[in-house]
């Protein structure tokens, strides 16, 4: 069956035991192994990857169809002196095929620029592993309107995929996502409106011919389908409901 929908879980910083995030993966999986047309993509901490990626794997080796397993951020350098650095070529290893990149925390916590995203989405790209790459706008921009969240992500996207947005440079039919993430929506409660959200991710196809664009920003099993049943729409970003497994199994089950 083709896959439709992309639900991404980004587990963040959580949780803290490995044996944690095995009971966790474990509980999702038995929910999504009966919804062969979402895809679901498990972002757990880097040092957990190893641990959910042998779950996720059939007794065949192989990583389900409706499964993949994703990294939270991939440094662009495979191998040297880069401390604390983990680069495409370890996440392949470890069975990875997507990497979120730019998320807002990241950009905020940890210094990340436009410039930074744009080299870690090419190297993850030339390493074989889609890019997520994440863009949102910040609430006193939003407050003037979409047109003004509209030129805020178009520097964004611009700036942040200069040297993959253009399928003839990324390769026809390689795999592009786009996660519209409005930061005051994240982890706030404060989603955005589904029929915003859609005018944004049509918005941000015509920017990046052929990329899949998610919807991130409190997602939850009350409203995920709202975002999905759009046709701009290819999934959703999902944060803290990923970390509740009754939550996070209703939303693959809702769409
Ligand atoms: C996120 O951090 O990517 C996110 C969408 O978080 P939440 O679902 O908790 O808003």
């Amino acid at each position: 069956m083709a896959i439709k929908k992309i639900i991404a879980a980004n587990w963040k910083e959580n949780p803290g035991t490995a044996k944690e995030a095995e009971a966790l993966f474990s509980a999702v999986m038995r929910a999504a192994a009966s919804v062969p047309s979402v895809r679901v993509v498990v972002c757990p901490p880097s040092v957990f990857i190893g641990s959910v990626g042998n779950l996720m794997r059939t007794q065949a080796g192989r990583i389900s169809a409706n499964f993949a397993l994703g990294a939270q951020d991939v440094f662009w350098e495979d191998e040297g002196a880069f401390t604390g650095g983990v680069g495409p070529r370890i996440l392949r290893g470890l069975g990875v095929r997507y990497a979120i990149i730019g998320h807002s925390e990241r950009r905020r916590f940890f210094g990340e620029t436009d410039e930074m995203v744009e080299r870690k989405a090419r190297a993850a790209r030339e390493g074989g592993i889609v890019p997520i790459v994440c863009v949102g706008e910040p609430h006193e921009v939003r407050r003037k309107g979409i047109a003004a969240a509209k030129r805020f992500l178009a520097v964004q996207l611009r700036k942040g995929l200069k040297g993959i947005a253009d399928p003839d440079r990324r390769g026809k039919g390689k795999e592009l996502i786009v996660a519209y993430e409005p930061v005051w929506a994240i982890g706030s409660g404060n989603n955005d409106r589904p029929a915003d959200a859609a005018v944004i991710a049509a918005f941000i196809k015509t920017m990046v011919p052929g990329a899949k664009v998610l919807y991130g920003g409190s997602v939850n099993e009350g409203n995920v389908r709202e975002y999905t049943q759009s046709d701009e729409i290819d999934g959703a970003l999902v944060g803290g409901a990923s970390l509740k497994a009754d939550a996070f199994k209703k939303i693959i089950h809702t769409i």
